[in-house]
């Protein structure tokens, strides 16, 4: 295939040259192969023995995921054993080889489609994915019908995992084995399972190409740059080289940036600020601080939905809660209560189809419907607060009413722990996200409420500008250093600065260089972002003086357009300090 450069979402940095390895799916066959009625029992015995190998097979994985990536990836493949024991799914192949004698292959494929369909009748649509495990299931027992000599090892090593999308359990499986260069697919975003599963593993990976597992085929080379979201497939020489020693750059960079990591958060006339880490699992908390962060400035509670095939009780919630505020003793950690609606539809919810699902039940407004799961939330985050380092932060407030209903189930909670005597912490801190532009415009009311804020920058300048940033039609139009982004941010945060309240951004803004200035030099003092951005942002804060990033924002405010105050931050930066730009 000759040259293609495509463009996706960059979602775990770094770069990698290799070799594709298509992750090859299982095609039942068509075609009803029978056999006589005295091959009856041996057909059986085969299956059988395919059926005890999947166990077999499944407990390995089960164990080896464990150990290697964490408890919290391994569930699915226990659901998996689940469904081996399903003895209604167990006699309904074992029918239809005595019924109808035909060979195994037959009957799992008719039993595949036969669950396939009954899956997808259902309405709900945690049910309705459950297809993909029983699929899963049968793929591996049809794969080991095949003697062991015929059976395809794929076992990706050091190759490029290509495909249209991974199954978390899928995902778990490939990229624990070490082995994985890079990770390229035609589905997927920057929340997507296999999105922090390579994060965490620090697996390049660009998702959301579309149509890449079709236009590769086994042994094509790629690159695959995930800090910017590209990926080149069979690439001249030439383009090759300069990709290598891109690469070669990144990975020197990554050595240094580690080595900042551990230096003092202050620019170059000693005004402090402090980098904390937006995490989605608790395993992240350690890396995070390796990374330079000073605390857990988001903790994503709704990834705790993801890890489960049922919902997660008060004490699955409190013993995370408990080991990120463990973990990350004493520096503090915010934790957002769920987030989900929107494009985070998480299965368990059963959030029906919404037809604007960004300006639906998402968030707080979910919680507030379904306040036994908010208070089960609620409880579970008091009693990992007992170390005093926990704080609860809550998403898409829009208006007081919110904040005051919030606080009264908060109160009753509380109320209810002292009642059984369960200690927790009674000063712990209550806060919102400034994600809605009318929340933006009530921040002098809404901050006199909660004893914090926390800018949701990915959501405010979504809502705010009116720009969904996913769609490629429109999302030039996502400017962070929009003017009119600027003066809301200047006012939300001056406005929390005035009743001497706490205010924190949390969005992706304050890992952007340009951005981080800005935010520095219209008072911020707590930038909360994937830790992997921690010491790009600190190194460009230490390289520059707070005077000079006051300075830059008063003329930025003056500017009119986006490209005009990019232009002006880095003139003047620049000039005055070279060094803030050399990494980033
Ligand atoms: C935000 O909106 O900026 C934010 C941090 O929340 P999330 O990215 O989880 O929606
Ligand atoms: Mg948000």
């Amino acid at each position: 295939m000759d040259y293609v450069r495509l463009r996706g979402v960059g979602v775990s940095p770094g770069i990698a040259v290799g070799e594709v390895q298509l992750t090859e799916k299982v095609v039942f066959t068509t075609r009803k192969e029978t056999i006589n009625s005295d091959q009856v029992n041996e057909e059986l015995k085969r299956l059988k023995r395919a059926i005890k190998l999947t166990r077999a097979q499944l407990v390995e994985i089960k164990k080896d995921i464990k150990n290697k990536i964490g408890e919290e990836h391994s569930f699915i493949f226990e659901a998996h054993l689940l469904i081996l024991e399903d003895k209604s799914l167990l006699s309904s192949l074992e029918k239809s080889i005595r019924k109808e004698r035909t060979r195994a292959e037959w009957s799992i494929s008719r039993v595949h489609e036969k669950y396939q369909k009954i899956f997808e009748s259902f309405d709900d649509e945690y049910l309705m994915q459950r297809k993909y495990d029983v699929s899963d299931v049968l793929s591996r027992i049809y794969r080991n019908l095949e003697p062991a000599d015929k059976r395809k090892k794929e076992d990706g090593k050091n190759k490029i995992i290509v495909a249209h999308e991974l199954l978390p359990s899928e995902a778990a499986l490939r990229l624990s084995k070490g082995n994985v260069l890079a990770v390229a697919l035609d589905m997927g975003g920057q929340t997507s399972h296999t999105a922090i599963l390579a994060r965490s593993l620090n697996i390049p990976a660009v998702v959301g190409l579309r149509n890449i597992s079709q236009r590769v085929k086994n042994g094509d080379v790629l690159v695959v740059d995930g800090t910017d979201g590209e990926v080149l497939i069979n690439p001249p020489h030439a383009i090759k080289k300069e990709f290598a020693s891109k690469k070669q750059k990144y990975d020197d960079y990554r050595k240094e940036l580690r080595k900042i990591a551990k230096l003092s958060s202050k620019t170059l006339d000693r005004h402090t600020f402090s980098p904390l880490a937006n995490i989605e699992l608790p395993g992240e908390v350690e890396m995070a601080f390796s990374m330079g962060a000073e605390g857990i400035g988001l903790f994503r509670s709704e990834f705790i939905f993801l890890q489960s095939t049922s919902l997660p009780s008060e004490e699955d919630h409190f013993e995370i809660y408990s080991q990120i505020a463990e973990n990350a003793y004493p520096s503090p950690v915010y934790i957002r209560t769920v987030d989900v609606g929107g494009e985070k539809n998480l299965p368990q919810f059963k959030i029906e189809k919404e037809p604007n699902p960004a300006l639906g039940l998402r968030a707080i407004r979910f919680s507030l419907r379904d306040r036994e799961l908010f208070k089960i939330q609620l409880r579970a985050v008091l009693r990992a607060s007992v170390q005093k380092n926990v704080k609860v932060l809550i998403p898409m407030i829009t208006e007081l009413e919110e904040i005051e209903e919030v606080k009264m189930l908060f109160f009753s909670v509380k109320e209810e722990l002292k009642e059984k005597k369960i200690p927790f912490d009674e000063d712990i801190e209550l806060g919102v996200m400034i994600e809605v532009p009318a929340a933006a415009a009530l921040t002098d009311i809404l901050v006199k409420e909660v004893d914090y804020i926390s800018i949701g920058t990915n959501d405010l300048i979504q809502y705010y500008l009116a720009v969904d940033r996913s769609n490629e039609l429109v999302s030039y139009l996502f400017k962070p250093l929009h003017p009119s982004v600027l003066r809301v941010i200047k006012f939300i945060i001056e406005t929390a600065q005035r009743e001497k309240k706490e205010v924190t951004v949390c969005g992706e803004m304050a890992a952007d260089p340009l951005s981080a200035i800005v935010l520095l030099g219209l008072g911020l003092r707590k930038f909360s972002m994937n830790p992997i951005f921690i010491p790009r942002i600190k190194n460009v804060l230490r390289s520059i003086e707070y005077k000079t990033a006051e300075d830059v924002v008063q003329e930025a405010l003056t500017l009119k357009t986006s490209q005009q105050i990019e232009e002006c931050i880095i003139e003047r930066i620049l000039f005055r300090h070279p060094k803030a730009f050399l990494m980033g």
